[in-house]
């Protein structure tokens, strides 16, 4: 071995090795894709996925269903809560002004407090007086005035009792008198000035006692706006999610159909065309033996009867091998289809194309007559495989437009022998 050879004989191995990893790489996915696409489509197919959009079409209405509903009962909550922020506002400002109200009976019962003192300092001071007044006027007089202020029981009977030993002092009594009534007026204005003020912290109180229990309702419209929200949140993305689950249903539906539908323009297109319009299905000879005029022979095509005129449409796409006249076929058209497949149309009245014309499947080839060997107007059918004519009333050989729908004659029984 030469050393070139012995330095690229690892890398042939290592290149093979690549090549064939990469042929199975290759190779693999196509194999499941064509087995994939030589899985029919069935009509039962396409109606499962039909079931499965028109249930969750149910599923997407029922969440919108839900998704309306507590939208609505979000709106009523909300309502209720701004409801509540409205009394609890309320509320507080008669607590406030409850507060400010029992402030100024405040004020007030200090103020009596105020006057009620400056009178018992007057009258203190009067008395002061007085027992100076009293000491002077008696400093040598037979009555101890001691004595008799303290057998007095009280102020204003002293001073009677003393009022008794002389007239002087009269004034002083009328005013000291009057000071008592004065504080016994604004101790009487105080105790109704303290009820009051109980009365509003009563107030107060119930008022913030009510503000509590509407802050409780109010926590509780939150939670309950809350917990709703997070439902309808659900809600929502439950239908997303079922939307999208439709977009790809639909897809799947659609290339379901687009499948099916290609399946069906598959088997139609490997299938013959009856030659003749669809009104015209009653076969007047099979393909086989007869006795003709007395002798057996073999009949090569199926005969149709159709009305002198009436169209004859070339079988498939093809090539016109011969568009001639011959005696036992009168007019008559040959088109080669390709794959070793050829079909003739024979009695014509009248040929419209030449050998050599390309034609599309359904084109009008030839006119409906009775040349060549024939009785009556009618097509001889022939279909030949490998140069060999063959049976073409059999299953799967041919397809009708019947009732715009793309039938198998045969299958579908829609012919009729006379
Ligand atoms: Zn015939």
């Amino acid at each position: 071995m030469k050393w070139i050879e012995k330095a690229i004989k690892p890398i042939l191995a290592a290149a093979t090795f690549t090549v064939v990893a990469l042929l199975m790489a290759v190779y693999l996915p196509f194999n499941t894709l064509e087995s994939d696409a030589a899985k029919k489509v069935t009509e039962a197919d396409i109606q499962a996925v039909k079931e499965q959009i028109s249930l969750n079409e149910k599923k997407i209405a029922e969440y919108q269903a839900k998704i309306n509903a507590l939208g609505k009962d979000i709106a009523d909550a909300m309502a209720a809560k701004e409801q509540l922020d409205q009394q609890i506002q309320y509320i507080q400002s008669n607590i406030d002004d409850t507060a400010l109200l029992i402030e100024k009976y405040e004020v007030l019962i200090k103020d009596k407090e105020i006057q009620i003192a400056d009178r018992e300092n007057q009258i203190s001071q009067k008395y002061n007086d007085f027992l100076e007044r009293l000491r002077i006027s008696y400093e040598d007089g037979t009555q101890n005035y001691l004595e008799l202020l303290v057998s007095s029981e009280n102020l204003i009977d002293f001073i009677t009792r003393v009022d008794n030993l002389g007239s002087v002092l009269t004034y002083e009594q009328t005013l000291m008198e009057e000071l008592e009534r004065e504080v016994s007026d604004l101790d009487a204005m105080k105790t109704s000035l303290s009820q009051k003020k109980n009365e509003y912290i009563e107030l107060g109180s119930y008022q913030n006692e009510s503000q509590a229990q509407l802050a409780a309702k109010l926590k509780e419209a939150e939670d309950l706006i809350a917990k709703l929200q997070e439902d309808e949140e659900a809600a929502k993305e439950a239908h997303q999610n079922a939307s999208k689950e439709e977009a790809a249903l639909d897809k799947e539906l659609q290339d379901l159909i687009n499948k099916y539908e290609q399946q069906q323009t598959a088997v139609a297109k490997g299938a013959l065309l009856w030659p003749v319009d669809s009104n015209y299905r009653t076969i007047s000879s099979k393909y086989g033996w007869r006795i003709l005029w007395g002798k057996k022979d073999f009949h090569l095509g199926a005969d149709i009867p159709a009305p002198y005129g009436a169209n004859i449409y070339a079988a498939n796409d093809g090539t016109v091998l011969k568009a001639q006249y011959n005696s036992s076929y009168g007019y008559y058209v040959l088109i080669d289809h390709g794959g070793n497949k050829s079909t003739l149309y024979a009695h014509s009245s009248k040929l419209l194309v030449k050998a050599g014309d390309k034609v599309e499947r359904g084109q009008v080839i030839a006119k409906v007559g009775s040349t060549g060997n024939s009785s009556g107007y009618h097509v001889h059918f022939e279909v030949r495989i490998n140069g060999a004519t063959t049976d073409p009333l059999v299953k799967g050989m041919l397809v009708m437009n019947y009732n715009g729908k793309m039938v198998d004659p045969v299958a579908s029984k829609l012919l009729k022998y006379s």
